[in-house]
């Protein structure tokens, strides 16, 4: 399904949550191929970050959850999460890598940097009605082999 060989300078993979893995916070539907998305992400990238506007509690009882229902793997518990203002999610927050070290998957382009939109990855936003034919991991996953 996905092609597993990229070299590039990429280390990290960021992930947005609300619209891009889930639904929302609020009713944490996930989208279609989540955890072979992630277990692609994990195999392709030497760490998976969480980038995301819910607040690390609220996003560790929905990771738990979704561990729980097996639509996500039990590493995805510990996914690190980044810290930020709340504002625009600047790839220098990410510890330990320069910015075109890192890729950005987002599906809203007002949290991207200005000057880090080449490291931004755009997703259409998953939301109701939750269609089950929803092909965008699988899209996305071959746009950054394409693209880095
Ligand atoms: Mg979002």
């Amino acid at each position: 399904m996905y092609s597993t060989k990229h070299k590039s300078v990429i280390k990290i993979i960021a992930l947005d949550l609300e619209g891009t893995l889930i639904a929302s916070a609020n009713n944490p539907v996930p989208r279609p191929g989540l955890y072979q998305f992630l277990q692609w992400c994990k195999k392709n990238f030497k760490q998976v970050v969480i980038y995301t506007c819910v607040d690390e509690p609220i996003f560790r009882s929905i990771a738990n959850k979704l561990v729980i229902n097996e639509a996500v793997p039990s590493w995805f518990r510990e996914i690190k999460y980044v810290e930020w203002d709340g504002m625009i999610k600047d790839l220098y927050n990410i510890d330990g890598i320069e910015p075109e070290q890192a890729i950005i998957v987002d599906d809203m382009e007002i949290f991207i940097s200005e000057n880090q939109k080449s490291q931004w990855i755009e997703i259409k936003t998953f939301d109701f009605p939750y269609p089950e034919d929803d092909n965008e991991f699988i899209r996305v996953a071959n746009a950054i082999r394409e693209k880095f």
